[in-house]
């Protein structure tokens, strides 16, 4: 685990409202007087994949106004750049809660204002943030092309991408196709959540897309899987997230495996650190003992990552300069 904390990193797959600190969670749910059986819930509960999404929606319920928006999206940059994250793709499906005063306009600025003091504050000061809207499934389409209109609009102050993530098991793809061919079009870049339960035609359909990554890819029979090498598709895996919600069985059958065996492109991410327990350390400290990977290769794992980002050119190259920097002091 040491070498993995000194290893500079990547992260590229990182859910805001999954990555609080315990001690918020409680300290907002005291204060917003969230009845003590769901303050449980969110505490020592279930984590299967459906119950994380009623998991979701409890955080949801104490993570409402701007101010603590702004004040978790400062807490989880400090906490990556803590665990010696350089660069950071987080995620948030911007939210509109008229009780609070609050559009998806209104929350995606309260957490760029988050990002901004973050990174004027002393503890993130070493990390780059870009953000990313996230499209709810559950989401129609007018709701999709809202979120990427705003992205668009944004687009000059870290927006780089659109995410489809929330529940696999609701809504279908053709809801949201129109607005991520829309985000394309305005020259966003798109990553989905794919395959993590069965689901053929819709992992087909989201392949025959090309996003620029995916995320997870656990359910994938024989036909996908030669369908997916075959893009090239990088994929943003999450060890602990997959194992935690029993989306793989274990470690070490982990899809990780075939797919880096295979060369195909793979970036390790935390998906959810708080809900999980983990940290971007500590997933390639897993990955370094199910796949029994050498400190060489953990290097080369976290600096490949850089290639996935959705930086510019120039700034990915800024971002490999300031690795090999690191690397040269971590020798
Ligand atoms: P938020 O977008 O509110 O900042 O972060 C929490 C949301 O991210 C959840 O409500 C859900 O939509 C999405 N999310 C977090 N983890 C996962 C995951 O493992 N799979 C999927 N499909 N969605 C997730």
């Amino acid at each position: 685990l040491k070498f993995c904390q000194a290893l500079p990193k990547v992260e590229l797959h990182a859910h805001l409202n999954g990555s609080l600190r315990d001690t918020t969670i409680r300290e907002l749910a005291l204060k917003r007087n969230l009845d003590p059986a769901l303050t449980k819930v969110i505490e020592m509960g279930d984590r299967t994949l459906s119950e994380c999404f009623k998991l979701f929606d409890i955080i949801h319920r104490i993570t409402t106004d701007h101010d603590t928006i702004t004040r978790i999206t400062c807490e989880v940059i400090e906490d990556f750049a803590a665990d010696n994250v350089h660069y950071l793709e987080l995620r948030t499906t911007p939210k509109t809660r008229s009780e609070h005063g609050m559009t998806k306009r209104s929350y995606t600025e309260a957490v760029l204002k988050g990002m901004q003091e973050a990174q004027q504050g002393s503890r993130g000061q070493n990390i780059t943030v870009r953000l990313l809207l996230s499209i709810d499934r559950r989401e129609d389409t007018a709701a999709a092309l809202e979120t990427v209109q705003l992205a668009a609009e944004l687009h000059s102050r870290g927006i780089v991408g659109i995410d489809l993530s929330g529940n696999p098991t609701v809504g279908k793809w053709s809801a949201w196709e129109p607005a991520l061919q829309e985000a394309r079009r305005q020259g966003l870049k798109v990553t989905l959540h794919a395959a993590e339960v069965y689901n053929p035609e819709e992992t087909a359909a989201m392949l025959h897309f090309r996003p620029e990554r995916l995320g997870h890819m656990c359910c994938l029979d024989e036909r996908l899987e030669v369908l997916h090498y075959n893009t090239g598709i990088p994929v943003e895996l999450c060890l602990s997230s997959n194992i935690i919600t029993e989306s793989v069985a274990s470690y070490p059958e982990h899809h990780f495996h075939p797919f880096y065996s295979a060369g195909h492109p793979v970036i390790l991410c935390t998906d959810d650190s708080g809900v999980f327990c983990t940290s971007l350390s500590k997933e390639f400290a897993i990955a370094a003992h199910a796949f029994q990977l050498s400190n060489s290769q953990l290097w080369q794992l976290s600096e490949a990552a850089i290639d996935h980002t959705f930086l510019k050119e120039e700034e990915k190259e800024q971002l490999r300069k300031k690795f090999q920097i690191a690397r040269a002091t971590l020798e």
